[in-house]
C-alpha cells in the first residue's frame, strides 16, 4: 500500500458523490469555496436513486443556475397512485397521499485542530492519500461511514423492510399513463408489489424481498403487468425502508448530510434526497461565509438547529400518512396532518440566526398561510425588475437582500453594505414592483414602511413591521446576529 501525502488548499471534503454530496458541491462551488468530493463507485449508478423532486429542491437548482436543464413534471403526476390488480387489468381504487388534502396546487473525521484530516484510499491502485481540509460532510449515505466513526448514534421507527426492484423498459405498458396515474400499487393472490415510472421509458417494479417470487424476473414483471408484454430489464436493486434520525448532525468540523443525517421511508412526493438537498443548500452559504471569514463558525451550529427538527418533522409526518398506517400502529395519531405543500415549501425553521420565529407558530403551513414570518421560505411572487420578470425568489440566490418601500431602509442598507457582508436593498415600488393582488404588504405581513431580511437561501432572517426610530442601527443589530458577522 502506498501513502502518498497530497497538499491542496480544498476548504471542504465531501464524503459520498451522489444526490446531496454532489448538490453540496455545486451549492459551494458557486459560492467561492474549492471542494473536493471522494466517491468509491467510477460511475453514475444503473439504478435511479429517486424520480420525485420537489419544488423547493428545483428552487436550489434554480438559484444554483441549471433549474432549466432537468426535466419537470407537473406536479400532479407524481402523486397519483392506484391500487391495481396488475398495469394492465382491474384499477381499484385511486389512493391519496395526504388524506382530506385537495390535488389543487397554485398555478403558480476529527473535530479538532485547524481543519480535519482524512485518508482515502485509492480502489483501484490502492494508493492512500491523505487529504486536509476546513471541513469535511459526510454525504456518504445511509451507512455512512463517517457517522460512524463519529460515534453518532440514530433514533426512529427503525427498519420497516427490505425491497427488491427491477428496473425494465416496456413500450408496450406506456399507453397505461395516458390517465395520469403514474405509481401502482398491485395485489394479486400471493403477490403484492409497486410499480412506477420514471417518465422516461424506464419502469421500476418493487415488492418485499421475503416474497417467495422465484429467479425469473421478466415472468414477474410480466405477472405485475397483466399481459405478456416485451421487457427488456436494465438493473435491479435492493433497498432497505427505514426511518433513522442521527442524534446529532455535526460534530466540530465535520457535518452529517442527506442520508447519512437522516433515513427517511419513501414518500410519494420524495423527502429522502429532496431533505439532503436542502441540508446541502442550507450548510453551503453558511460554509462560505465561514470560510471565506465573514462570518463566526457559530454559524454553522445553526446547520443542527435548522434541519434537524425538519429530518424529524418529515420523519413523523411520513408515518402519519396512511401508506404507512401498518407500521405507526396508531402511536402517531395526535401527530398534526400538515399537507403537501405545506411539508415542500412551507416548513418554519428556528435557530439563532433566525430572529422572530415565534414559540407559537406551527412546524408548517400551506405557504399561502404564511405572510413573510421569520425562519420561512420567502414568498414566492412575479414581479417586475428593470422590464423583467422574476419571481422573487430569484433576488435571494447569493447574498442578503433588505426589501423595503420607505427610503430610509434602503440607505440604512445601502450605507452599510461592505465585504464582510454585502447586502443588496431593492426599494419596493421602485427596482422591484409587485402586482396589485399579491402587495410587499400583504405577502410579507409588514406595514408600508416595514422591512425584510432574507438569507441567502432565501429564507426569511427578519423583518421590522414598522420603520424603526433610527433604521440604520436597527438593521446593523439584525445583520449582526442573522450573519453572525466575524
Ligand atoms: C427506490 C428508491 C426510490 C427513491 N425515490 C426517491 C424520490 O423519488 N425522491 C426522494 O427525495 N428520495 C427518493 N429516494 C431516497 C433517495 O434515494 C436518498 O434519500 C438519496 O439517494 C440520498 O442521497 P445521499 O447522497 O445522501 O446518499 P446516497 O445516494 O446513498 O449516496 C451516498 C454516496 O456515498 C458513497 N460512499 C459511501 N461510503 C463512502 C466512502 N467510504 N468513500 C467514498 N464514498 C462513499 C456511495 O458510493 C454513494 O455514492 C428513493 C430511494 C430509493 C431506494
Amino acid at each position: 500500500m502506498q501513502n502518498h501525502s497530497l497538499s491542496h488548499d480544498s476548504a471542504v471534503l465531501i464524503i459520498g458523490g451522489s444526490l446531496v454530496g454532489l448538490s453540496a458541491a455545486l451549492f459551494l462551488a458557486r459560492r467561492g469555496v474549492a471542494t473536493i468530493v471522494i466517491e468509491k463507485h467510477h460511475d453514475s449508478a444503473p439504478h435511479p436513486r429517486a424520480m420525485g423532486f420537489t419544488e423547493r429542491t428545483m428552487e436550489h437548482y434554480r438559484a444554483a443556475g441549471i433549474g432549466e436543464r432537468i426535466a419537470q413534471v407537473p406536479p400532479q403526476a407524481r402523486l397519483r397512485r392506484v391500487r391495481a390488480d396488475s398495469l394492465t387489468g382491474a384499477w381499484r381504487q385511486e389512493t391519496e397521499w395526504t388524506p382530506g388534502e385537495t390535488q389543487e396546487r397554485r398555478a403558480s473525521a476529527s473535530p479538532c485542530g485547524e481543519g480535519v484530516t482524512a485518508q482515502v484510499r485509492v480502489r483501484d491502485s490502492g494508493a492512500v492519500l491523505t487529504l486536509r481540509a476546513a471541513y469535511l460532510i459526510g454525504a456518504d449515505g445511509a451507512g455512512s461511514p463517517v457517522r460512524t466513526a463519529l460515534g453518532i448514534e440514530r433514533q426512529g421507527i427503525g427498519h420497516l423492510r427490505t425491497l427488491r426492484s427491477i428496473l425494465f423498459r416496456c413500450p408496450g405498458a406506456e399507453p397505461y399513463l395516458a390517465r395520469g396515474i403514474t405509481q401502482f400499487d398491485i395485489e394479486q393472490p400471493g403477490f403484492k408489489c409497486f410499480l412506477t415510472t420514471y417518465g422516461d421509458g424506464r419502469w421500476a417494479l418493487m415488492f418485499d424481498q421475503t416474497q417467495p417470487v422465484g429467479d425469473d424476473l421478466v415472468e414477474l414483471v410480466r405477472r405485475a403487468l397483466g399481459q405478456d408484454l416485451a421487457v427488456e430489464v436494465l438493473a435491479t436493486g435492493r433497498w432497505e425502508l427505514a426511518g433513522r434520525i442521527a442524534d446529532r448532525f455535526s460534530q466540530g468540523r465535520v457535518f452529517l448530510a442527506g442520508d447519512a443525517a437522516h433515513q427517511l421511508p419513501p414518500t410519494r412526493g420524495g423527502f429522502g434526497a429532496n431533505t439532503g438537498i436542502d441540508d446541502a443548500a442550507n450548510l453551503a452559504w453558511k460554509l462560505s461565509r465561514v470560510v471565506q471569514r465573514r462570518s463566526s463558525p457559530l454559524l454553522l451550529d445553526t446547520y443542527d438547529a435548522e434541519c434537524r427538527p425538519i429530518a424529524w418533522l418529515r420523519h413523523q409526518q411520513t408515518l402519519a400518512r396512511p401508506d404507512y398506517a401498518q407500521w405507526a400502529k396508531g402511536t402517531l395519531e395526535h401527530e398534526a396532518l400538515f399537507g403537501n405543500e405545506a411539508m415542500e415549501l412551507g416548513q418554519l425553521q428556528r435557530s439563532a440566526a433566525i430572529l422572530g420565529a415565534g414559540p407559537a407558530l406551527p412546524a408548517a403551513a400551506h405557504p399561502d398561510q404564511w405572510a413573510g414570518q421569520p425562519g420561512t421560505r420567502m414568498p414566492h411572487v412575479w414581479i417586475e425588475a428593470g422590464g423583467r420578470t422574476l419571481s422573487t425568489l430569484d433576488l435571494a440566490t447569493d447574498g442578503f437582500v433588505l426589501l423595503a418601500q420607505d427610503r430610509s431602509w434602503i440607505d440604512a442598507a445601502r450605507a452599510q453594505t461592505g465585504p464582510a457582508c454585502p447586502l443588496r436593498a431593492l426599494q419596493v415600488g421602485v427596482e422591484i414592483v409587485f402586482p396589485a393582488d399579491a402587495s410587499f404588504e400583504h405577502r410579507f405581513g409588514v406595514a408600508a414602511d416595514g422591512a425584510v431580511l432574507v438569507r441567502p437561501d432565501a429564507l426569511i432572517a427578519w423583518r421590522a413591521s414598522r420603520l424603526a426610530a433610527d433604521p440604520a442601527r436597527t438593521l446593523a443589530d439584525a445583520i449582526k446576529q442573522v450573519a453572525m458577522l466575524a
